[in-house]
């Protein structure tokens, strides 16, 4: 799905392009339309999960054409709790703003620095970005008004809220207009942050994103201590013992995909490969019987297993481990849903020992181990 299908300009999708944006996160898909509409939102969601662009891009559009530069008067507010996230924040308005047709003038501003120079760079500014403390100086200077607000953003509201700021949030607020649109993102929804939603949030949309780690304690992981030429006998044992059904294997290398998906089809079980040196045609055609429940075991790639849009998956088996604890993760979090916890199980070679042991402790969870010696496949 292209960004523009939520409603952004070819303009902004240019700008995504280069910035290697190819589809939209989980949040920006739910927040940009609603934005864009101007609604209120609420988004449970921590850093990484793409909040920032979420509210950064359908602000810019919205503003596209509807600017009214009024001297030392701004149209966005976004409230950031460190001086770190306001830059950071700045620096994505800033890498959208300039390419659109209108520009859009956006400023960071911070304690700990010289107020003077921030004084004089409100000038004809559209965005305004703030900690909370140094925002109230520049108003009590009168380097800035807050009544022509049209959007108030609360960045990372809990820490905000955790860090002391709750009074002068407050004081923030008074001198905002009455009518506008509010969207608050907050990494949890914690008794402060609840507060605040209630006075500050119209029947908002509520958006929570779950991180692939939170669901991670949803499923059920083994890996079995394995030699390699042990590997295809257990997992044949697996299949068959277990009953799996809808089963994703996954391997390191095409060439291991085949080899894997043949030994199980001698073996009488039905599986298929994909991978890149089959036509697009059967790559179809494989998916299409691996989603329906046709075929029962589907050995990939990571990189061809990207494209399988299956919601939820019942079992993964790494057969071989991948490179990185993030891949790891993404791989077993097909398989993590409330309703029906899925299973996850990786074979572990006396080589692999030592790199599962540094991906249990980046996922935060230990898995049981079980010898394949006392296993009787
Ligand atoms: P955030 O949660 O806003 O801190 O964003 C986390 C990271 O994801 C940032 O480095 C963004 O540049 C990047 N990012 C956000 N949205 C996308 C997207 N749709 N595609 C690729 N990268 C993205």
């Amino acid at each position: 799905m292209p960004f523009t299908s939520l409603g952004l300009s070819p303009s902004l999708q240019k700008v995504l392009d280069i910035a290697h944006y190819k589809k939209p996160y989980p949040i920006q898909k739910e927040a940009i339309p609603a934005i864009l509409n101007r609604e209120d939102v609420l988004g449970i969601a921590k850093t990484g999960s793409g909040k920032t662009a979420s509210y950064v891009l359908p602000i810019l559009m919205n503003l596209q054409g509807n600017v009214v530069t009024k001297n030392r008067h701004v149209n966005v507010l976004v409230l950031v709790p460190t001086r770190e996230l306001a830059i950071q924040v700045g620096e994505v308005f800033q890498l959208f703003g300039n390419q659109l047709p209108q520009r859009i003038k956006s400023l960071a501003v911070f304690g700990g620095v010289s107020i003077n120079p921030q004084m004089i760079a409100m000038q004809n500014v559209h965005i305004l970005i703030a900690t909370p403390g140094r925002l109230i100086e520049l108003i009590e200077n009168n380097a800035v008004h807050l009544d022509t607000i049209e959007t108030l953003v609360l960045d990372e509201a809990d820490k905000m809220l955790n860090l002391g700021f709750r009074e002068e949030v407050d004081k923030i607020l008074s001198f905002l207009p009455k009518k506008r649109q509010n969207l608050l993102f907050s990494a949890t929804l914690n008794e402060d942050v609840n507060k605040v939603e209630q006075v500050l949030l119209h029947n908002p949309l509520v958006i929570k994103i779950a991180s692939e780690n939170e669901n991670i304690d949803l499923i059920d992981q083994s890996a079995y201590f394995v030699k390699e030429e042990n590997k295809g006998p257990l997992l044949r044992y697996l299949i068959n013992n277990d009953n799996l059904k809808q089963v994703l294997v996954f391997t390191s290398s095409s060439y291991k995909a085949d080899n894997v998906a043949n030994k199980l089809r001698k073996n009488g079980i039905d599986a298929s490969a994909i991978h890149g040196k089959k036509s697009q045609g059967s790559r179809k055609e494989t998916l299409r019987k691996f989603k329906s429940g046709e075929l029962n075991v589907l050995v990939a790639t990571d990189l061809l297993a990207r494209g399988i849009d299956i919601a939820f998956l019942p079992c993964v088996i790494n057969y071989e481990l991948p490179r990185s604890p993030k891949d790891y993760i993404h791989r077993i979090g097909r398989t993590g849903r409330a309703e029906n916890p899925g299973n996850a199980i990786s074979f572990i070679t006396p080589e692999d020992k030592h790199h599962f042991k540094i991906i249990q402790k980046k996922m935060g969870k230990r898995v049981t181990m079980i010898d394949s010696k006392n296993v009787d496949f």
